[in-house]
């Protein structure tokens, strides 16, 4: 494209009229015409027309003239013959003599006479006889008579135009009329071809002028229109003609700079609408991450902030917005996200730059001056925003927003750097509870690269089998014995270290398997290695009991968790009665209902269910008799505490007094001390879990434990029965 525009343009160039000399200008035309074919079709038509019609003419004239050198030459012959004719007395007398012939031969043309008597009788011949014309009686007198060879001429004078009593036959020598002929054909030639030339020139000239110029103009003008139609280069005459052509010109450079201006309006149109497209969000009209991205590389390029001066850039998320998309629908989360973005551009400052980066997330950047109160401000201000309920078709939304600010140039110097970091603190804050700020600081980033190392390292540690599990026993308070046993992931990372690696802890590597998506494979070993454990265990002798095995949400909602357990159990023989399954309260936030009818049909399979970390997390009371769960599990953390924490102790025995209306057991795990144990007793808890009793130990080491402590149980057990 550029390079026809390029070719085009340098093409026209050298058809404008350079600065010429009054007489190159004069003839300026001129040089365009022999390279014209119209004109020289219509010069050579006109010049061929030319040559016809005077060729016509001249076909018509070239008789009559020879006629009239004819009639010349008879008459001059006439008068000599007259002249020298002498009038004759007696009948036979030679009226002309040889010697008088001879005379007039010298003198005219005439060569040869025959004299006839009035009575057309032959009397005399003289010179050359060989006459064709005779007057002899009987035989028609023809007028005047030529010789093929043109050379001769034979004419009769009758006595009357002789003035004597003859009539004479004579031959005269005609070759001087047939030259004469010839050189008046010649003449006319020259004079035909002269003409035609004089009337073709001007003719060109004329057509030039008139014709061939403006039609190169209008051929460069419609030319240069198709090269560069939006800026074609039009030229006018120098002299505007007021005929046909002269308007056609008229007429065309019109259409080509409408033309050329309604293409460029519709370029500015085409490029307005690209450049919305490319830069801002339709929903909201707001500017979308690119234009955000662009406006603060050109910021920081330019150096446009004064000492002191600072950029805030705020990114913000909407809390849950997944589960207001797919619960109430995507109008309702456009209309919301469109009321968000409107709240968002009012509680903040006129200079601030809002733009929405992603489905759910706006970006805000505005300027702090030295005396600005800080990005505490404008996160204030958002939490501000959103604080009333967002009303769309009758419905109201109490939107939550995370948000993550960093700050140029001191969380970094380069824009897509500072996006970054504005986005680690809002996962932190996301992390964190949600609803809530976080400011970057180096300690997330590297935070972040030690996550991305463990996702490399987890991903080799499926291969090289280095997760495994250990187990940790659950019991009855009443009776002591072994009622349980949770299972739980070690990952043993082999390193270039002293030790030779080391156990990396379940709550950094799990996050990141779920994140990743990688607990599925994960959860899948987890599961068949503990029911293999178990039925190994039951067929090994061991007295039968629940295998606690944790369920990551992820695997509730992104992987066929109901038919992978039925399969496990199949494949293991494990009695489903002998499994249970830990969920914490979060996989009922995706989505409830989902999460609800797969407890059903978990539960249908015959495998008991727990609520894992109970009390920690968000629990709908209304719910929680609908899910068919068999368990409550008392987060550790209130175990902990309750002792010296009366809060944690209020909530210890709420949980168990809740758990048993519900008609579930209760388990409370980090039962660390005998205190521990004494006081869930006094509660009445009806199992307990914790380091009191043994860390969580590997398969093996698990079955020495359990084999001893049921040894000594039932030592024991006999010793009470004996007293
Ligand atoms: P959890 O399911 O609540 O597991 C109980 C955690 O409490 C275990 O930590 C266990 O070692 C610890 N614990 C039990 N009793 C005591 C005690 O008396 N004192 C103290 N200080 N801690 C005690 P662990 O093994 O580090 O596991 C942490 C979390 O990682 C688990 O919490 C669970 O949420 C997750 N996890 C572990 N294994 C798996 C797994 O296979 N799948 C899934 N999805 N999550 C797992
Ligand atoms: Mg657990
Ligand atoms: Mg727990």
């Amino acid at each position: 494209m550029s390079r026809f525009n390029h070719h085009g343009e340098q093409k026209i160039e050298t058809d404008q009229p350079q600065p010429q000399s009054w007489l190159s200008r004069a003839y300026a035309p001129t040089h365009h015409i022999w390279k014209s074919s119209i004109s020289w079709r219509i010069t050579m038509a006109v010049f061929l027309t030319l040559l016809l019609v005077e060729t016509m003419v001249l076909i018509f004239t070239v008789p009559s003239y020879e006629k009239e050198q004819l009639a010349g030459l008879q008459e001059i012959s006439r008068s000599a013959l007259a002249f020298s004719l002498a009038d004759i007395k007696g009948q036979d007398s030679d009226p002309l003599t040889e010697k008088g012939f001879a005379k007039l031969k010298n003198n005219s043309q005439i060569e040869g006479v025959v004299i006839y008597t009035v009575g057309n009788e032959p009397k005399w011949r003289y010179g050359d006889q060989e006459l064709f014309l005779s007057l002899a009686s009987g035989k028609e007198i023809p007028a005047n008579y030529r010789w093929h060879n043109n050379e001769h001429y034979e004419v009769a004078y009758l006595s009357a135009d002789l003035g004597h009593p003859y009539n004479i036959v004579a031959k005269i020598n005609a070759k001087a009329v047939e030259s004469r002929v010839v050189g008046y054909i010649r003449q006319n030639l020259w004079i035909l071809l002269f003409m035609s030339g004089f009337v073709t020139s001007v003719l060109m000239l004329v057509l030039s002028m008139w014709l061939l110029e403006p039609m190169i103009l209008l051929r460069n003008n419609l030319l240069s229109a198709a090269r560069n139609p939006e800026k074609p280069n039009i030229q006018n005459l120098k002299k505007e003609l007021h005929d046909e052509i002269g308007m056609a010109i008229r007429i065309a450079n019109d259409l080509i700079r409408q033309n050329a201006s309604s293409l460029k309006r519709l370029r500015v149109q085409a490029e307005d609408k690209i450049h919305k497209l490319a830069y801002f969000d339709s929903l909201t009209g707001l500017p979308n991450r690119v234009y955000f991205l662009e406006q603060l590389e050109e910021l920081i390029k330019n150096k446009a902030l004064a000492a002191g001066e600072s950029l805030a850039v705020l990114s913000v998320d909407i809390d849950h917005f997944k589960d207001i998309n797919d619960t109430m629908g995507h109008e309702i989360g456009d209309k919301l996200l469109e009321a968000i973005g409107k709240r968002l551009v009012k509680s903040l400052p006129d200079n601030a730059v809002i733009a929405r980066a992603s489905a759910d997330e706006f970006m805000v950047m505005s300027l702090l001056k030295p005396d600005h109160p800080g990005s505490a401000v404008l996160a204030e201000n958002i939490f501000g925003a959103m604080a009333e309920p967002v009303s769309i078709l009758q419905e109201s939304f109490q939107v939550r927003v995370s948000i993550g600010v960093s700050n140029y140039p001191t969380d970094g110097l380069e824009a897509r750097q500072i996006l970054k970091n504005a986005d680690i603190a809002l996962n932190r804050a996301k992390e964190e509870g949600r609803d809530t700020v976080r400011y970057y600081s180096q300690a997330f980033d590297d935070a972040v690269h030690h996550r991305f190392q463990i996702l490399r390292d987890l991903r080799n540690a499926m291969n090289q089998k280095e997760l495994h599990l250990h187990y940790h026993p659950q019991f009855d308070l009443k009776t002591g014995a072994i009622v349980g046993a949770e299972a739980l992931l070690r990952w043993w990372h082999p390193d270039n270290s002293k030790e030779g690696g080391k156990f990396i802890p379940p709550i950094e590597f799990i996050p990141v398997a779920e994140q990743a998506g990688l607990i599925v494979p994960i959860g899948e070993y987890v599961l068949r290695t503990a029911c293999e454990t178990n039925k190994a265990w039951q067929k090994k002798g061991l007295p039968p009991f629940r295998m606690a095995v944790n369920i990551s949400g992820v695997q509730f909602h992104r992987g066929d968790i109901v038919g992978l357990v039925d399969t496990v159990l199949k494949e293991t023989g494990l009695d489903p009665h002998w499994l249970e399954l830990e969920v914490t309260e979060s996989v009922f936030m995706e989505n409830m209902q989902a999460a609800i009818d797969i407890l059903h049909r978990l539960h249908q399979l015959g495998v008991e269910l727990a609520i894992d970390d109970f009390g920690t997390g968000y629990s709908s009371l209304s719910y929680l008799r609908q899910f068919p769960i068999d368990r409550l599990k008392v987060d550790q953390s209130f175990i902990r505490n309750a002792l010296i924490n009366v809060d944690d102790k209020m909530i210890t025995r709420t949980i168990i007094t809740l758990g048993h209306s519900l008609d579930l057991k209760v388990i409370a795990e980090g039962v660390e001390t005998v205190e521990h144990e004494t006081f869930l007793k006094e509660l009445n808890c009806d199992e307990v879990q914790g380091f009191k009793y043994t860390r969580p130990i590997p398969a093996d080491k698990f079955w020495d434990f359990a084999v001893e402590y049921n040894r000594v149980l039932a030592k024991n057990n006999s010793k009470l029965a004996s007293i």
